[in-house]
């Protein structure tokens, strides 16, 4: 597998798939966070989610992505998949992930962004509080899985490719921003616990 196609892929399914699933679902009240699941294949789609925590406070974009997926009984080995999170996932979803036999993970924003770009602090203070960690206290890369960030992809990836890479990313982090000030602006509203 190399770099430059996955890399690609991941970007255009959070652009095409997860984002207009999460601009709906920003105005009904949710969290910008969204996940999907592709093939490693040939990298085609399987689910796209993203946050319901209106419904339920579990339902961040991950664990209501794998909601979906086990849903559908598609039947997969998850051996066989990629899961993509648009953020670094929180302890609940980095735990979800596991407990559901991924041997991988990609995200686009860390912990970090989700702190200091999108005002939800909870992902880094729950794993101090709880879990006694720092940022970057866990292990990225451990018996059952592999975590890399899209942005690493990107970083790494051969000329040309990275240039228009750069630009999507570009895109794409516009795109958040505007959803994240939608949410923040609406979320006293909201009955979600960490909100
Ligand atoms: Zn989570």
């Amino acid at each position: 597998m190399s770099t430059d196609p996955l890399a690609a892929r991941l970007l255009s399914v959070i652009e095409n798939d997860i984002l207009p699933l999460t601009q709906k679902g920003v105005a009904a009240g949710n969290k910008v966070f969204g996940a999907a699941i592709l093939r490693k294949s040939d990298f085609s789609l399987v689910v796209a989610e993203t946050n319901n925590e209106t419904e339920n406070p579990l339902w961040h974009g991950e664990v209501h992505t794998l909601k979906r997926f086990y849903e559908r009984q598609v039947g997969h080995d998850t051996k066989d998949l990629i899961f993509l999170s648009t953020h670094e996932p929180c302890s609940m979803c980095l735990s979800a992930i596991t407990w559901a036999g991924f041997d991988n993970f990609y995200y686009f924003f860390s912990h970090e962004d989700s702190r200091d770009s999108f005002a939800i602090p909870h992902d880094l203070v729950i794993l101090k509080e709880v879990f006694r960690l720092e940022p970057g206290g866990y292990a990225r890369q451990n018996v059952f899985w592999r975590s890399a960030a899209i942005a690493d992809l990107i970083a790494t990836s051969d000329e040309p490719d990275r240039e228009s890479l750069k630009s999507q990313d570009a895109r794409i982090r516009r795109r958040y921003q505007e959803l994240s000030d939608a949410y923040q602006s609406g979320k006293s509203g909201n009955a979600i616990p960490l909100a």
